[in-house]
């Protein structure tokens, strides 16, 4: 994902992406997918060592083998065609940066509606916490029967901190306590409501439901900049770049299966598309650019898929159900297209 400073100055549909997205930046974003395949084939490493996970290890190492972008150049966007993922995000640092992008293209238009519809609404970023501990399972479900008993606060209309608040999505967020060593699970959320939720209400609130953490954080998302609030929100699950992969894998042993982003309010009902690719656009012309992972790093596949592509050509393309909406899976006719006669691994083979 982003840093903070790479998101200034983007527009929202920019950042939809969750990355930057000009022909420019493609370098940049193809190394930090490099990065994070690099960290997936240390997870798969140990996952393979584990008995009866072969599947699973394959999997995952199988993970963007290769990459195929779309440069649509009288736009300068570049986006994600093709690629066989894994979709395992809680152990591939790559899907979970697919995800990110994924779940900010989901929310990030309705934000937009919302802000037209009531402008009087600012979006806040929140973060709750419980106390660190040595039982994962039972520090997440601590953390979540928390949170949910802070949303029946505002239901049961008692008064709650949560009162003003018209919209919110929150994620969950787990990761080794830095002075602990413990588990500790965490969750972001981007909360809108007309005036700032008061931290000190909140960390009582907070403190009398959890019984161990009064730990919270409130502050208003720049309004010039509202995605990095998001991004807060819809960065990995797991901090993977600090975690061994022994961590990684029983993290995703607790919590595979856990509904890890929720919402609320306006932004009830957003489903985050399950395809990680990104939307093809159509009727503009674009250029094919195919990358293959090899030896630590992406490398581009020159005089593969470099031809401009006309709109009316790509248009014409879309009768054999290879454009939008198309799943991970059902890509590889375009994929034997694109690598042609080039001994490209498979990544769908069985064996
Ligand atoms: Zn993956």
């Amino acid at each position: 994902m982003l840093e903070p400073p790479d998101q200034k100055g983007r527009s929202l549909d920019e950042l939809a992406l969750g990355e930057a997205s000009g022909i420019e930046a493609l370098p940049k974003r193809v190394n930090r997918y490099g990065d994070a395949k690099r960290r997936a084939l240390e997870v798969a490493k140990y996952i393979g060592e584990q008995p009866g996970e072969d599947v699973l290890s394959r999997r995952v190492s199988g993970c963007g083998e290769y990459l195929l972008f779309r440069h649509y150049f009288t736009v300068d966007q570049v986006r994600l065609h093709e690629a066989y993922l894994c979709t395992k995000h809680l152990l591939c640092p790559l899907c979970a940066i697919r995800r990110g992008a994924r779940a900010l293209q989901a929310y990030l238009p309705r934000y937009e509606a919302v802000c037209e519809l009531q402008p009087l609404l600012r979006p806040f970023l929140m973060t709750l916490t419980v106390k660190d501990g040595a039982d994962l399972q039972e520090r997440f479900d601590h953390l979540h029967k928390s949170q949910r008993e802070l949303w029946k606060r505002k239901q049961r209309g008692r008064g709650s901190v949560l009162d003003g608040v018209r919209a919110a999505v929150w994620s969950y967020e787990v990761k080794r306590g830095k002075g602990s060593g413990l588990w500790h699970p965490h969750l972001h959320m981007v909360a809108m409501a007309e005036h700032q939720p008061d931290a000190v209400q909140l960390a009582n609130e907070w403190q009398s439901i959890t019984g161990d953490s009064f730990i919270v954080d409130v502050r208003a998302i720049d309004q010039a900049d509202p995605a990095s609030g998001f991004l807060e929100v819809f960065k990995y699950a797991l901090k993977f770049s600090d975690m061994e992969p022994e961590d990684t894998f029983h993290a995703y042993q607790v919590l595979k299966g856990r509904r890890l982003v929720s919402s609320a309010g306006l932004f009830r009902g957003i489903e985050i598309p399950e395809t990680l690719t990104d939307e093809p656009l159509d009727d503009l012309p674009y250029v094919e650019l195919f990358y293959r992972y090899f030896e630590g790093g992406y490398s581009l596949q020159r005089g593969m898929g470099q031809r401009p592509i006309e709109a009316s050509e790509a248009t014409g393309n879309r009768g054999r159900g290879t454009r939008p909406g198309n799943s991970q899976s059902n890509q590889r006719s375009d994929f034997q297209r694109v690598a042609g006669a080039c001994r490209v691994l498979d990544p769908w083979r069985t064996s």
